[in-house]
């Protein structure tokens, strides 16, 4: 579609208000940052991550047994946000 000039613009399946894109959908969302507002709040951070260099930074000052912490709730986060993302496109498609 792409080669015959037709422009794809993809809605968040989240939250069907902004064009989707990998930052968008597991950081900026507004459905998303519901998520990492608990998860930053289990951690005693206030603030959200806003891409995935800042979630991996977030927790470098902190011991090693944390830092696992954090970085386990990250991709069980990432993935938990992504399947989300997928029953919501699956079931629009229906
Ligand atoms: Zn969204």
């Amino acid at each position: 579609m792409r080669r015959r000039q037709f422009s794809i613009v993809s809605r968040c399946a989240l939250c069907a208000s902004e064009e989707e894109s990998r930052n968008h959908l597991l950081y900026t969302c507004r459905e998303t940052k519901k998520v990492w507002l608990i998860v930053s709040n289990w951690f005693g951070h206030l603030a959200t991550p806003k891409n995935i260099e800042d979630a991996i930074a977030a927790r470098k000052k902190h011991s090693p047994l944390i830092k696992q912490l954090w970085q386990a709730c990250v991709i069980s986060s990432i993935v938990q946000i992504w399947k989300a993302r997928n029953k919501n496109f699956m079931r629009s498609r229906i």
